[in-house]
């Protein structure tokens, strides 16, 4: 994110995202340096992804890899500097489609897409950070390795199939308080020697950073509400 203030300033949605963005990059700066916001577009159009790009802002996630592909490619074109993460859960047999389109991986939650990922990361020659999904309040409905596996997981991963494991994500149980999930995730990082931490959305990133956070994750902090729920 630069200082550049966008071209209208008609108060009007396109140039809300880029100054609701700007607010929360100088209020964090005060908490933390170095940490990377990845404004989370999903059910947002290219119309208002462009005044975010314009602005100067160039990290962005989506958790669909249909819609990105729909979504991105031009943008990529446009800005391609733009580093574009899967924050979302990802089936093996589009693992080609998100090796070609994403730079990073934040869901990598079995050992059937890692073997997946290492494939196509091998055919296309296209080397993605890749952050494991750790399932830190073991809700039997939501994916990602156990606490418990999680070094074994990483071992693996790197040893058996050569995968740049970068760091770990987590997304606490909604109920949760979700300091001690966090704490617990920054544990697990050290373990394994992967030091990128995403963690953290738009109601508890504050929280987040103060437990190490790299990478937090917003949409409707930057973007306002979304009318499709995902
Ligand atoms: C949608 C989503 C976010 C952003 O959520 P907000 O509450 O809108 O900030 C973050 N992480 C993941 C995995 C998501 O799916």
């Amino acid at each position: 994110m630069t200082e550049t203030q966008p071209q209208d300033n008609q108060g009007n949605d396109s140039t809300a995202a880029p100054d609701r963005l700007l607010k929360i990059c100088h209020d964090i700066a005060a908490l933390s340096e170095g940490v990377n916001i990845i404004a989370v577009s999903k059910t947002f159009s290219v119309d208002a992804i462009a005044p975010v790009l314009a602005a100067g802002h160039r990290i962005f996630g989506e958790n669909r890899v249909q819609e990105a592909a729909e979504k991105w490619p031009d943008l990529k074109e446009t800005y391609p500097d733009t580093e574009l993460h899967l924050i979302g859960a990802l089936q093996s047999n589009k693992a080609a489609q998100a090796v070609a389109l994403f730079d990073v991986i934040h869901s990598l939650d079995r050992i059937k897409l890692a073997r997946a990922l290492a494939d196509e990361m091998k055919r296309q020659d296209r080397h993605l950070k890749i952050l494991v999904q750790i399932n830190t309040g073991k809700e039997g409905q939501k994916s990602g390795i156990s606490p418990e596996e999680t070094v074994e997981f990483v071992r693996t991963c790197r040893d058996e199939l050569g995968l740049n494991i970068a760091g770990l994500m987590c997304l606490p149980p909604q109920q949760d308080v979700a300091g001690p999930h966090f704490a617990l995730l920054q544990k697990l990082s050290q373990q394994c020697d992967a030091p990128l931490l995403s963690m953290g959305m738009s109601g508890d990133y504050e929280e987040a950073i103060k437990f190490g956070a790299t990478h937090i994750r917003l949409g409707t902090a930057i973007f306002g509400p979304r009318t499709q729920k995902l």
